[in-house]
């Protein structure tokens, strides 16, 4: 399914899913779901408020304190995670086809990167939760110290638009997995997926209730969810200016625990000594432009060493007409639409930005498409950036590449590090000392040596700095979601 006919043929419900079924908001408010791929309206979607996070909260309390989820043994959870997982591959072309209309990004990577890792995700977390043990601590013989692992209770889940599906399945496999109920409010530009994943997650036996998808805007839906006193946890994924918002919400109401995932700015360095300059060169435009930029781990500040940039940049500029934009429905589609016309303006603005502050536009700076009503700018680069530039300081979260230039280890650190973020990092050198040197110097959640694309649910991925505070994926994820409660027991021995 994965031509313009057939996304034609997809009709979509905006409705909210809560209690086990689909609802209006209760004010009968919608907002238009606008396809960013041809201008169309797709849906009219529930715009939701305080009252619906209210009976949101209230189904999913109800839903945890009789256990009809969270009593359930972790072998019987695993099994239903499974189902849902596995009817998430079943519906994968629906799924890919409704992300693609709904975001922009090309149906091919729909297909085989959202839906495939977002089933993953569910299955892995599925699979762990009838394997991680409690313990016992080592005290002495008179008592018996349990430390156990229980659930937060009711999570509330607040994600972006990129990977709506990833982004979400990254904290309700763990939150479900462990035995939570969820309220997961998605992002107003990209709603469908999640709805629809909350259909699935009743079809595959998750009792009504213990999911719940709640759709509206920020200030609308998300600050009621973040502010709500029974709820226990909130799990964000969004910018980091809403991340900050999102802690003080926190402290304002019930101290919920507070996980946020927020922005990068992520510096990608290739040392003289670069064991393979053609593979560093396509991992840094291939990582750039992948999801037409729209990546918060995107390697979006490229530092060359002097001795390689003319060499570097030449073979660069070789790959990008590839990347030129097309209609992502297609299957021979790599760059797509972005998400909206506010982000295309927004990424627009700071390509004229770069211009006006001296950079050297090497490849794109334009809108394109325009005649399809859709959001399409060209794969764009600008070389000769400065680190007081705006676009080599904030996130643009768009196809742009700021090419800056280094003269040493310790110049390069000093400038990758002079950011307010750390999500992610990237070293390209053939010298061992200085990969693990310069690895452990980067103030980085994830740093990717000789390479930039590696990645795998068995592993964290969360950033140091302003770009977060927590961990999604790997077991580490359980901690977010679980409180440790110790049970201290009397022993009097008769021996
Ligand atoms: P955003 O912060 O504008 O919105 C994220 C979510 O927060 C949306 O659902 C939105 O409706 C909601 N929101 C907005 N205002 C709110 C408020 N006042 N109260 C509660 N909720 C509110 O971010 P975005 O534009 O959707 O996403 C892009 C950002 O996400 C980028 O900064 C990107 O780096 C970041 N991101 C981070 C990761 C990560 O794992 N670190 C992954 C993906 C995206």
């Amino acid at each position: 399914m994965n031509s313009p006919t057939q996304a034609e043929s997809l009709v979509f419900d905006g409705r909210s899913v809560i209690d086990g079924k689909r609802v209006n908001a209760r004010s009968g408010d919608t907002f238009a779901c606008i396809s960013p791929v041809d201008g169309s309206q797709l849906a009219e979607v529930a715009r939701c408020s305080a009252a619906d996070i209210d009976a949101a909260v209230a189904a999913a309390r109800a839903a945890f304190d009789d256990h009809r989820w969270s009593g359930l043994a972790p072998a019987q959870r695993k099994k239903i995670m499974i189902r849902f997982a596995d009817l998430v591959q079943k519906n994968g072309d629906r799924l890919a086809l409704t992300e693609t209309m709904d975001m922009g990004k090309p149906v091919k990577y729909a297909r085989a990167v959202d839906v495939n890792s977002a089933a993953n995700c569910l299955r892995w977390y599925g699979e762990a939760v009838d394997k991680v043990y409690d313990e016992i601590a080592p005290t002495p013989r008179t008592a018996l110290a349990l430390i156990t692992r229980e659930p937060v209770g009711v999570v509330g889940v607040i994600v972006p638009w990129n990977y709506p599906m990833i982004m979400a399945a990254w904290k309700i496999a763990p939150a479900l997995a462990a035995g939570n109920s969820v309220v997961l409010k998605p992002s107003e530009k990209s709603p469908l997926t999640a709805l629809l994943l909350a259909d699935l997650a009743l079809e595959a036996g998750i009792p009504a209730g213990v999911f719940n998808v709640v759709t509206g805007f920020g200030p609308e839906a998300g600050s009621p969810l973040a502010l709500h006193m029974d709820v226990d946890c909130i799990a964000f994924t969004g910018s980091t200016r809403v991340g900050k918002q999102i802690h003080v919400m926190a402290g304002q109401s019930n101290l919920k625990r507070a996980w946020t995932e927020l922005g990068g700015k992520s510096p990608n360095i290739v040392f003289a000594d670069c064991p393979n300059l053609d593979k560093a060169v396509e991992a840094a435009i291939g990582s750039i432009f992948f999801n037409q930029g729209e990546s918060c781990n995107a390697p979006s500040r490229l530092f060359l060493q002097d001795s390689i940039r003319d060499e570097f940049l030449e073979r660069a500029l070789k790959l990008v007409p590839a990347y030129a934009p097309a209609d992502p429905r297609q299957a021979s589609t790599i760059m797509g639409a972005l998400v909206d016309k506010i982000q295309m303006n927004t990424v627009l603005g700071y390509i004229e930005s770069g211009r006006t502050e001296g950079a050297t536009l090497l490849a794109g700076g334009e809108q394109v498409l325009t005649e399809t009503g859709g959001c399409y700018v060209q794969p764009t680069i600008f070389a000769g950036v400065t680190p007081d530039m705006k676009i080599a300081r904030e996130e643009i979260f768009g196809p742009v590449l700021s090419v800056l230039s280094f003269s040493d280890a310790a110049d390069v650190v000093r400038q990758a590090n002079a950011s307010v973020y750390g999500l992610q990092a990237g070293v390209w050198t053939s010298d061992l000392n200085k990969a693990h040197g310069v690895a452990r110097a980067l103030r980085a959640g994830t740093v990717h040596v000789n390479q930039y694309d590696e990645d795998d649910i068995t592993v964290p991925f969360g950033g140091f700095k302003q770009s977060g505070v927590g961990r999604d994926k790997s077991l580490h994820a359980f901690d977010k979601y679980t409180e440790t409660k110790t049970t201290w027991i009397r022993i009097d021995s008769p021996v």
